[in-house]
C-alpha cells in the first residue's frame, strides 16, 4: 500500500500519527519502531548501505533486511 495512505505500522501495527520509512527495508513504521531500529548495532550499517544506494542512483533499493530480534 502506499505510504501515506497506510493507517497503522507495518510493524507493531499501532495506529501512525507520525510515519517514516524503516532504514533496514521497505515497512512503513511509528516512531516507537524508528527509535528501536536506531538502537539497533546493525542501524549504522543499514544507514551506510542505503546511502550507498541514493549514491547509486538505485531507486529500487529496499535496505539489508530487516535484523530478526526487530520484527
Ligand atoms: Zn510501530
Amino acid at each position: 500500500m502506499d505510504f501515506f495512505q497506510k493507517a497503522n505500522c507495518d510493524r507493531c501495527g499501532k495506529k501512525l500519527t507520525v510515519r517514516t520509512m524503516s532504514m533496514f527495508n521497505s515497512d512503513t513504521i511509528c516512531l516507537d519502531c524508528k527509535k528501536k531500529e536506531e538502537a539497533h548495532p546493525d542501524y549504522v550499517r543499514a544507514r551506510q548501505a542505503e546511502r550507498e544506494a541514493v549514491r547509486r542512483g538505485d531507486g529500487n533499493y529496499s535496505g539489508i533486511g530487516l535484523p530478526p530480534d526487530l520484527r
